[in-house]
């Protein structure tokens, strides 16, 4: 059974103060992991605040990015060996926003999930799709090679834990999210895509999620659907009530 997971994703918003209170905030209001399980991916300068506030430790604590070396001389990079070392359980890799505005392409994608793996760690990698005015042949092409790409060389038992969110750029922070359908027939290619690159068992193990404009009003509609296990949201997981209500969305 694959246990829903509602993430945020809080991007370059929120200071450490405000961090440390929505994290305060949330304790008691969480389901239980075993459940549904609820994480937060926050910027890497609040994570250590993050996790002594988060006392009954339901919320998991995860960050946004982080590079593909361990350690060494790249100024302003965030280790993958540090995130382990604070306990950090899961890492956004591939956002469409770190592909857009800092250039990672598919092959740097592919390092960092590889790095995050070495690190014990569970990648969220993101697969993004300009949908929107493309066909439907197009879309498909696009959201499959980004899986592919992101998964060269990972073995079988690491990718048995991986998550994958789904998440059409189009429907990023614009407000207009994917329909129910779009959403899912998205979430159902992907997981097509890991039972051929790997089995279908596998596939059908893995935590697949849809990010793009969810809201506590729209998400009962889209954790209905077969394929989507959880989603990732951005701007509705930035207000403690409203994240609570993400998560409480049953
Ligand atoms: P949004 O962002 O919910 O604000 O659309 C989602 C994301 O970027 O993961």
């Amino acid at each position: 059974m694959r246990i829903p997971l509602i993430a945020g994703n809080w991007k370059m918003n929120k200071s450490v103060a405000e961090a440390r209170a929505f994290v305060t905030a949330v304790q008691g209001k969480l389901p239980a992991p075993d459940k549904v399980e609820t994480a937060i991916a926050a910027p890497a300068l609040f994570l250590e605040t993050m996790l002594e506030a988060n006392v009954d430790q339901v919320l998991r604590i995860a960050a946004e990015t982080c590079y593909y070396e361990d350690e060494g001389a790249y100024t302003g990079e965030i280790s993958p060996k540090a995130l382990r070392q604070i306990a950090i359980p899961y890492v956004i890799v591939g956002h469409s926003e770190r592909r857009r505005y800092f250039n990672e392409t598919d092959d740097v994608i592919n390092r960092k999930v590889h790095a995050v793996f070495r690190n014990g760690m569970t990648p969220i990698i993101c697969c993004d799709e300009t949908m929107g005015r493309q066909s439907s042949g197009e879309k498909i092409h696009w959201v499959v090679n980004q899986v592919s790409a992101a998964l060269k060389g990972v073995p079988a038992e690491d990718a048995a834990r991986m998550v994958i969110a789904y998440e059409p750029s189009w429907a990023i922070g614009s407000g207009s999210r994917a329909s129910s359908d779009q959403a899912e027939e998205g979430c159902y290619l992907i997981r097509q895509t890991i039972a051929d690159i790997y089995s279908d068992d596998l596939a059908n193990g893995v935590r697949i999620l849809y990010g793009g404009s969810v809201k506590p009003d729209n998400i009962s509609g889209l954790m209905a659907r077969d394929n989507i296990d959880g989603v990732l949201a951005g701007g509705s997981s930035l207000p403690e009530e409203s994240f609570i209500q993400l998560a409480n969305y049953q």
